[in-house]
């Protein structure tokens, strides 16, 4: 009898250790490496659109529904960014719990109040926010998990708070005059509104609506008028836009930095954090002249 009673111990403890992970659903790269540094474990990600993958016109496929469907959670960024996660997670028939990652954020507006700017995970103090709205949203889905998301959480703001700092340390000798960069895409507004960083960028908010030769003319008079040295590749748009700036400017290719998509696992910007010290490297490089 004492035998057995010993043997029964070790059999539940394997039992608890292999308690099925919590199936989540991120909608893009970036939440899928928050969702599995709060996880603490305890959880799978399936991601919608992939690495280096354009979040914006992305189209959902038949598996993305299924994904949705069988998920307890799914993180979306919301502010119009993945708007069409809204159809599928209506249409999958999904009643899990919906972790909105930007629902603490003050949003920029844009265009004279009209468009709102989603690119709200480029300041870090926005970060620390869908950290936090992530956490919160796993606790409420999973809540024997709580001391483990929450801890995760807390030590992932952490780094989050080291990053920012690090990066405000880039810029401190860059005079006000020489922070000027070009982007494809205007995906850096709140990056530069926390560094104190002019972005010009040739294409709107969304890479949704093709630029006018009106607003690329307007573009090209002001990077040789204001002297702006660099223009950058996004690794989720086509470069040639920014290959025709730089010939028809003289301004250089600055290199590719990370909008709205993170690199794969080998690339320079695998994480959320390495994405925001990539992009930094390159911008305070090419301000340095
Ligand atoms: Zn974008």
């Amino acid at each position: 009898m004492r035998r057995r009673l010993l043997l029964a111990a070790p059999a539940l403890l394997t039992l608890a250790a292999e308690a099925p992970p919590i199936p989540t659903v991120a909608s893009f790269s970036l939440l899928t490496d928050m969702l599995r540094r709060i996880g603490a474990g305890r959880i799978t990600v399936t991601t919608l659109v992939p690495v280096d993958g354009d979040a914006h016109g992305y189209q959902p496929r038949p598996a993305d529904a299924r994904a949705v469907s069988g998920a307890q959670l799914v993180a979306v960024n919301g502010l119009g960014l993945d708007h069409w996660m809204d159809r599928l997670i209506q249409s999958s028939g999904f009643k899990g719990t919906v972790a909105v990652a930007t629902a603490a954020v003050t949003p920029r507006s844009m265009a004279g109040g009209t468009a709102t700017d989603p690119h709200a995970w480029q300041d870090p103090r926005n970060g620390i926010l869908y950290a936090r709205a992530l956490a919160a949203a796993l606790v409420a889905a999973d809540p024997s998990g709580a001391t483990g998301y929450r801890a995760a959480a807390e030590a992932y703001v952490a780094d989050i708070q080291q990053t920012d700092a690090w990066i405000e340390a880039q810029y401190t000798a860059i005079p006000a005059g020489s922070r000027r960069v070009i982007t494809t895409h205007d995906a850096f507004g709140y990056y530069g509104a926390r560094y104190g960083i002019e972005f010009l960028a040739a294409q709107g908010l969304s890479t949704e609506a093709e630029p006018s030769a009106k607003a690329i003319a307007a573009l090209v008079a002001q990077i040789r008028r204001e002297k702006v040295r660099a223009v950058f590749l996004e690794n989720m748009t086509n470069p040639r836009l920014a290959q025709m700036l730089a010939r028809e400017t003289g301004a250089v290719l600055g290199g590719t930095v990370y909008s709205d998509a993170l690199s794969g696992p080998k690339g320079p910007a695998a994480t959320y954090l390495d994405m925001l010290r990539h992009n930094t490297g390159l911008f305070a490089a090419s301000m340095r002249g």
